[in-house]
């Protein structure tokens, strides 16, 4: 097949995607799964792959990779096999992985994702979503010209998903990748803190003339964990693949690592053939039975999905859609959202304080909403006293950042900080300050430049710090600069 110069072209994108399940114990033995422990301190005989240890399964694995495959429309196997795939790595101590493989816990799923803001909606079919353990980690910067191992995420619980080739372009795949986050985030099956690696990309990339129905070779983007990262990678390839067949050359079948610092894609190894693992079901663990009332428990007891969060607000509180979706975007921005909203009588108004207020001081405090700890009738309280008149928004937005520091009352703070509105004689005060000291602006206003009420008004509120009510300030001047 050719793709000449000049005709279009469709991008294929599926992913393989590993998430670490948010367990205490690693998948087959009791050491504590802990991001940054000293190395090789959670081990044993069993993560270290000694012989005659024996692996057990962890139940609350199973549980939340369970959760993840009803949350994502799976078909849930009953029965399920795990296998070894054996191959020879530093980092793998046993000499294989537990993972699954012709027989995994669920297949044929699907998670719907928007496209792009405004946009359609895209559906990604889900192939499988199996359960595995994760190697350890071979450390190249510890020791000059020396590599180190630490195990300790040797033997950590993964759940891998690998979606089918539906994604059509970067964006895209980027779109549905945060949708999956979410999805995992609400179902708190993972944190998905892609810093610490617990979720990892994979993503094949090939490219065809538009409207063809068979697919090229492909390529395979290893191990990214940044969102920005896999988009740059897959356009990156997309484009490759594309320079290449339109000379008329083959693309090869290669695993490549992705460079961020110099943003190319070298090839990594030739891309192992499946038979290259000799996969076999592992002998050391029985067929993995999940009773059939415990996925009944588990279906019955999913969150509300971020998805459907975001249609019941727009119900719910007449919120814009823009709203919904970025109340919705994290569980506990949400959750806040809806505790304020039940306090005050205004949803749009709590929306815009959570959405603004809440979500500038996490960003400038380099905190997580949760991390943030907003105590939602404060919160309430500092919105209605602005609502009252008794604050004004700037004012409002100072109480409630000192609320967030010492965690005190909005009643308290105002006092001890002295953030207050100011009275009548104060604010006749600035006003006069600010006509008495721009006479020249003064004679211009009353010449009929009433633009200049704004430079009047920004006066009075430098003078205040903030304190003068704006809208009582302009009053004020519009009265004096017209009596003139
Ligand atoms: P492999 O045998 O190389 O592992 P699979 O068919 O098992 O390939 O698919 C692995 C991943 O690659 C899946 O996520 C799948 O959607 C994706 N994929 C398969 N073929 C293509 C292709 N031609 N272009 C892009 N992605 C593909
Ligand atoms: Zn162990
Ligand atoms: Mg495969």
């Amino acid at each position: 097949m050719t793709v000449s110069a000049t005709s279009a072209h469709d991008t294929i994108i599926g992913l393989e995607i590993h998430i670490q399940l948010n367990t205490f114990s690693k998948m087959f033995c009791g050491c504590r799964v802990e991001f940054g422990a000293a190395p090789n301190t959670n081990v044993c005989p069993v993560c270290l792959g000694l012989p005659g240890a024996l692996p057990v399964v962890n139940q609350r694995a199973i549980e939340l990779a369970v959760r993840a495959a009803l949350a994502l429309n799976c078909q849930l196997h009953l029965s399920s096999v795990f296998a070894r795939k054996n191959y020879f790595y530093p980092d793998l101590p046993k000499g294989y992985q537990i993972s699954q493989y012709d027989r995994p816990l669920a297949t044929d799923g699907w998670l719907d994702f928007q496209e792009n803001e405004g946009g359609g909606v895209g559906r990604v079919r889900i192939r499988r979503l199996h359960v595995e353990e994760d190697s350890g980690k071979s450390l190249h910067d510890r020791f000059a010209a020396k590599t180190a191992v630490d195990l300790n995420r040797a033997g950590v619980p993964l759940v891998e998903i690998v979606t089918e080739p539906d994604l059509r372009s970067p964006a895209a795949a980027r779109a549905f990748l945060g949708q999956l986050k979410l999805a995992l985030e609400y179902l708190e099956v993972s944190d998905c803190n892609m810093e610490e690696g617990s979720l990892r990309v994979d993503a094949n990339v090939s490219v065809r003339p538009a409207g063809d129905s068979e697919f090229m070779t492909k390529t395979e983007v290893k191990n990214m964990n940044s969102f920005s990262q896999l988009e740059k990678a897959l356009a990156y390839e997309a484009a490759r693949h594309l320079r290449i067949l339109r000379s008329g050359d083959q693309v090869e079948h290669q695993t490549m690592l992705w460079d961020p610092a110099r943003g190319e894609a070298r090839p990594m190894r030739g891309k192992e053939e499946v038979h290259d693992y000799r996969y076999f079901p592992e002998p050391d663990l029985p067929t993995l039975v999940v009773p059939e009332e415990l996925v009944e428990r588990l279906g019955g007891g999913l969150p509300e999905m971020p998805w459907q969060k975001e249609r019941r607000f727009v119900a719910d509180y007449g919120l814009p859609g823009y709203d919904a979706r970025v109340l919705s975007s994290s569980r506990a921005l949400a959750d806040l959202f809806e505790a304020v909203a039940r306090l005050r009588p205004d949803a749009k108004e709590a929306s815009n304080w959570v959405m603004g207020e809440v979500l500038a001081a996490a960003n400038d405090l380099g905190l997580t909403v949760e991390r943030l700890g907003v105590d939602p009738k404060g919160l309430a309280e500092v919105i209605g006293l602005v609502a009252e008149g008794r604050l004004s928004h700037n004012l409002g937005r100072q109480v409630f950042r000192k609320m967030l520091e010492t965690g005190k009352s909005a009643e308290r703070v105002m006092e001890e900080e002295d953030l207050r509105l100011a009275g009548s004689a104060e604010l006749e005060a600035w006003v006069r300050e600010a006509i008495d000291g721009n006479p020249a602006e003064v004679e211009r206003y009353r010449a009929g430049e009433e633009k200049l009420l704004a430079f009047f008004i920004g006066q009075v509120m430098r003078k205040s710090e903030g304190k003068a009510d704006p809208a009582r300030a302009r009053e004020a001047l519009v009265e004096r600069l017209g009596k003139g």
